[in-house]
């Protein structure tokens, strides 16, 4: 076993997922949902990480019914991730707006708590 995976992975974006070319990164060809209550998964947060020895954009996908959240960490090259740090930093969080805009379930909740 390679110490820090397989590095021939880290020379193109992952499969099943495409670039965006913008402040998120990446985002999946598929829909993602809850494995617990079946909801359509929402994008939350992204954030690249390095505790494997080597970049990935760790991209973060939140349940709007029960809170449950999925993390994929997306290899791409190192050149990609690099040029994504300079765009936003080591991540990007969405504001409350745009997610609450995705989703009602969501909007509604957020208001309750008074964040909009
Ligand atoms: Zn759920």
């Amino acid at each position: 076993m390679k110490k820090n995976g397989d590095s021939s992975k880290r020379n193109t974006t992952a499969k099943n997922w495409q670039r965006t070319n913008n402040e998120i990164g990446h985002l999946p060809d598929i829909v993602f949902f809850c494995p617990h209550c079946h909801e359509k998964m929402l994008f939350r947060h992204s954030h690249l990480d390095n505790t494997a020895g080597y970049l990935t954009n760790l991209v973060g996908y939140k349940c709007p019914e029960c809170e449950s959240v999925r993390w994929f960490a997306v290899d791409d090259s190192e050149e990609y991730l690099e040029g994504l740090r300079e765009k936003r930093g080591d991540e990007y969080v969405p504001s409350k707006e745009v997610w609450a805009s995705e989703s009602e379930k969501i909007r509604k909740k957020l208001e309750t708590l008074g964040y909009i």
